[in-house]
């Protein structure tokens, strides 16, 4: 895609020498309708003793639904019901570990998250937390966490973040929303039920989808580009293509979206988000705004930086009749726009893979707040 004039050419930022990352990836996946039901036997040779439960860490929208009686509970095993209306914290993951290590006497054998990005982060994060000792806060970051988790599976019920394929897990602390970054966040296993993503509601399901085709939009255009992420992030871009432009039935809509936002994972983990994904933190920061329709708000303004991509995006929302909220950041004053602006310059490595390694000369807070204030 086109750059803007101002913008260096970003082939300059290329990697192009070692030393390369060396990240784990997810070991076990089933794909398929109705795979949900093979749980039970996935973890049944991972059941420690029978003092020793399954954690199944839920998004309450299933209370009382049928899939709730699906869930192969045995012995003392335990369902948590969470709501998804708040982004993880790690205060809650604090005392989901305590009221665990408080209720039974051996460690869980497992931890299964079921929901979208919210369950899965958090059961990512009580997975490591059985594990490792003091609060969550102190692991956000790169590379921090010592012990192995809890095994853990995840099964998402929502697609577009590629939080189940993902090597963190976004807490909101009291300092910092940062990821817990390491070897031991991804899932052991995943279980990819397209089945489990009916009953999304129409917006819900565009702005998680719209995480996905931002992740390809940002990798493909970034300056961390390489072969690996690019061949994830081109198949993740024609599977949204389809999933949101074209008429093909809706349970092929449901498989390719969950391939999507699976491979859209995969690419983002050898390259970075960008621009949206850096200015969509300060807007969720200040005022909460979740991640998928935080980065659509922001990605609609984006076309000095990716033209065909936000073209593309405007198209998707026409055709599903979208409207995005306006006026978000229309009675801010200048602390709170300071606020947001910091928080974003704050994310270096999404700036570096957007514009390569003088992006400060470019991006300055004056050019955050004309972007913000359309918003
Ligand atoms: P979500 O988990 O926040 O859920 C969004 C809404 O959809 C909730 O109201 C939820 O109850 C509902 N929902 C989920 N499944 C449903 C179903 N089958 N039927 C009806 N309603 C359903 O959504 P998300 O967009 O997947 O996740 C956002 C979170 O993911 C944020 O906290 C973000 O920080 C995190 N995230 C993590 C990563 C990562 O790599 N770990 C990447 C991107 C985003
Ligand atoms: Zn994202």
């Amino acid at each position: 895609m086109k750059q803007d004039k101002e913008i260096p050419l970003k082939e300059a930022a290329k990697i192009t020498k070692g030393p390369y990352r060396n990240f784990p990836m997810v070991p076990r996946v089933v794909f398929g309708p109705g795979s949900f039901d093979q749980l039970g036997e996935i973890l049944g040779p991972h059941r420690s003793s029978p003092d020793a439960p399954v954690i199944f860490l839920v998004d309450d929208v299933f209370t009382n639904s049928a899939l709730i009686e699906r869930i192969p509970v045995q012995f003392n095993d335990r369902t948590i019901l969470i709501s998804a209306d708040k982004e993880p914290k790690t205060g809650q993951v604090d005392a989901l570990v305590s009221q665990i290590k408080e209720d039974f006497k051996e460690l869980p054998s497992a931890v299964v998250g079921i929901g979208g990005g919210t369950l899965l982060d958090l059961a990512k994060a009580v997975a490591i937390m059985l594990n490792n000792e003091g609060s969550s806060a102190k692991y956000q970051g790169w590379d921090l966490v010592h012990n192995p988790a809890v095994y853990h599976v995840g099964i998402p019920t929502i697609s577009g973040t590629g939080a189940e394929v993902s090597r963190t897990t976004v807490l909101l602390g009291p300092e910092k929303k940062l990821g817990i970054n390491s070897d031991f966040t991804p899932f052991d296993q995943v279980v990819l039920d397209p089945d489990l993503l009916q009953g999304v509601p129409k917006e819900q399901w565009f702005y998680t989808g719209m995480d996905c085709y931002i992740h390809c939009i940002e990798s493909l255009n970034g300056t961390y580009l390489n072969a690996f992420s690019q061949s994830y992030g081109e198949k993740a871009l024609e599977l949204c293509e389809e999933v949101f432009l074209s008429d093909i039935s809706a349970s092929e809509s449901r498989d390719k979206l969950m391939m999507a936002s699976w491979h859209g994972g995969m690419s983002i983990a050898y390259s970075q988000v960008g621009v949206a994904h850096a200015m969509s933190y300060g807007l969720s920061y200040l005022l909460g705004t979740r991640h998928g329709i935080g980065n659509c708000l922001v990605f609609q303004h984006l076309g000095e930086f990716y033209p065909e991509g936000v073209a593309m995006f405007k198209k998707m929302m026409k055709k599903h009749d979208i409207q995005l909220p306006k006026g978000i950041c229309e009675h801010l004053t200048d602390e709170q726009y300071n606020t947001m602006i910091k928080v974003s310059l704050g994310m270096v490595p999404l700036w570096e893979n957007a514009l390569g390694k003088d992006w400060a000369k470019y991006i300055t807070p004056e050019k955050l707040k004309s972007i913000y204030q359309k918003i």
